[in-house]
């Protein structure tokens, strides 16, 4: 089923998009939790973590590509934090996969 990310996905929401590949889309949190806070997504609709197949791994390894080539555009490179929430008492609200990253600000090693 699709969700709000899908509507990004399709231009049907829009989004403040900080890149774009064939397969992996990365945009801005709309409710921030630090300075940076870019959503990673694939193109492809995977419900989270868990749902993803060997044959999506290549999927995967671009989204640490896009990962990594965001923060260094955005001079974070050396502090960030990569994160997926996997289900609701995992914390997580929309079920399209998506990794989190955040940066710039202080942030702690408590990760509950
Ligand atoms: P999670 O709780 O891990 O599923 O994260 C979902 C994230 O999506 C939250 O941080 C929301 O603030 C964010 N979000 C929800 N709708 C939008 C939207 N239309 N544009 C950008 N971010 C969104």
């Amino acid at each position: 089923m699709s969700t709000i990310f899908g509507k990004i996905i399709r231009g049907e929401v829009p989004c403040k998009k900080e890149f774009e590949s064939e397969t992996v889309l990365a945009f801005h949190d709309i409710v921030p939790q630090a300075p940076i806070h870019i959503l990673i997504i694939p193109k492809k609709e995977i419900p989270d973590l868990q749902s993803v197949e060997p044959g999506d791994y290549p999927l995967i390894g671009e989204m640490v590509k896009a990962a990594q080539h965001i923060a260094k555009k955005l001079g974070v490179e050396k502090a960030y934090r990569l994160v997926t929430n996997t289900g609701s008492k995992a914390g997580q609200g929309v079920f399209h996969l998506h990794f989190h990253l955040l940066a710039g600000r202080e942030l702690s090693n408590a990760l509950g």
